[in-house]
C-alpha cells in the first residue's frame, strides 16, 4: 500500500501494486430476502491479470452471476473491495461507476439484451451515442465492428430477423465497439445450440488471444471452461481455481 495514491478530486485511491485489471479483496454479498439475510458470496478473493481468459463455473444457484454483475459495476458487494486497473471503486458514485463501465467493460448476456425496434448497426452504435459521439461517427465504427464479427451483410436487420447466433454476435459487437479492457460474459452460448455455441466461443477467444481483450465468462459448458487460462469454481459462496 505504499505507492497508493489518493486523488482528492474524486475521493478515490490508486493502489499501483500489481498489473491487475480486476481484484476483488474479501468479497461478500449477502441478499435480503424477507427477514433473512441470505448470504451469497462469501469472503471471496481473486485477481485478474490483463490479457488472461478465465471461465466461472458451479451449479446453478451458486452465485455466478452475482460474482460477474459485482465485477462488472452493475451490482455492489455487501463487504470488501473491487478494484479496477488498481483503483478501488467500490464505493465511486454511481456516475463514476458508469463511467468506468461504459470505458472499460464491455457485458455480454445470455438474451442478448438488443433492442428489438433497432437494426444491428444501431444497436451496436449505442454506447458510442452514451458517450456522445455523433451519430454518423459512432455508425462508422459500429460497421466496422459488425464486419469484425463476420455481420456485414446483416448490418440493416432488426433482432428478430437474426438467428440467435447472428444475435449473439451483435451483442458482442456492441460490448466491443468502446474497446473495453475486460469483456465479461454471462452464459453467452446458453441459448444456441452446440454448433452455434462453438462459433460463438472461437470468436470470443480470437478476441482474446488476438486483441489481447481479457475474458471472464460464466459458463456451464466444460468445453469453453477447458479452453479457457483459468477455470473458477464458486461453491458455497466461496471461489476455488482449479
Ligand atoms: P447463478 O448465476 O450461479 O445461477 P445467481 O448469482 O444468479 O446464481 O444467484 C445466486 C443465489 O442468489 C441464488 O440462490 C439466487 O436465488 C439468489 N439471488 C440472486 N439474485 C437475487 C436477488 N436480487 N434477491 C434475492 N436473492 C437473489
Ligand atoms: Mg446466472
Amino acid at each position: 500500500m505504499d505507492d497508493a495514491v489518493f486523488n482528492e478530486e474524486n475521493g478515490q485511491l490508486t493502489i499501483p501494486t500489481d498489473r491487475s485489471l480486476i481484484q476483488l479483496n474479501e468479497i461478500c454479498r449477502t441478499y435480503d430476502v424477507g427477514t433473512d439475510p441470505q448470504p451469497v458470496l462469501h469472503q471471496v478473493s481473486l485477481s485478474v491479470t490483463r490479457g488472461q481468459s478465465c471461465a466461472i463455473v458451479g451449479s446453478s444457484g451458486s452465485g455466478k452471476s452475482t460474482l460477474l454483475n459485482i465485477i462488472g459495476l452493475l451490482d455492489q458487494p455487501t463487504s470488501g473491495h473491487i478494484l479496477l486497473d488498481g483503483q478501488d471503486i467500490t464505493h465511486a458514485s454511481p456516475e463514476a461507476r458508469a463511467i468506468t463501465r461504459n470505458q472499460t467493460i464491455g457485458f455480454v448476456f445470455q438474451s442478448f439484451n438488443l433492442l428489438p425496434r433497432l437494426s444491428a448497426l444501431d444497436n451496436v452504435a449505442l454506447p458510442l451515442l452514451y458517450r456522445g459521439y455523433e451519430r454518423q461517427a459512432a455508425r462508422r465504427a459500429a460497421q466496422r465492428e459488425i464486419e469484425r464479427v463476420g455481420l456485414a451483410k446483416r448490418a440493416h436487420y432488426i433482432p428478430a430477423d437474426l438467428s440467435g447466433g447472428q444475435r449473439q454476435r451483435v451483442a458482442i459487437a456492441r460490448a466491443l465497439i468502446g474497446k473495453p479492457a475486460l469483456l465479461l460474459a454471462d452464459e453467452p452460448t446458453g441459448n444456441l445450440d452446440s454448433g452455434t455455441a462453438k462459433e460463438i466461443l472461437s470468436l470470443l477467444l480470437s478476441l482474446n488471444r488476438e486483441q489481447g481483450v481479457t475474458l471472464v465468462v460464466v459458463t456451464h459448458d466444460e468445453r469453453m471452461a477447458q479452453q479457457m487460462q483459468r477455470c473458477l469454481r464458486v461453491e458455497d459462496g466461496r471461489l476455488h481455481e482449479s
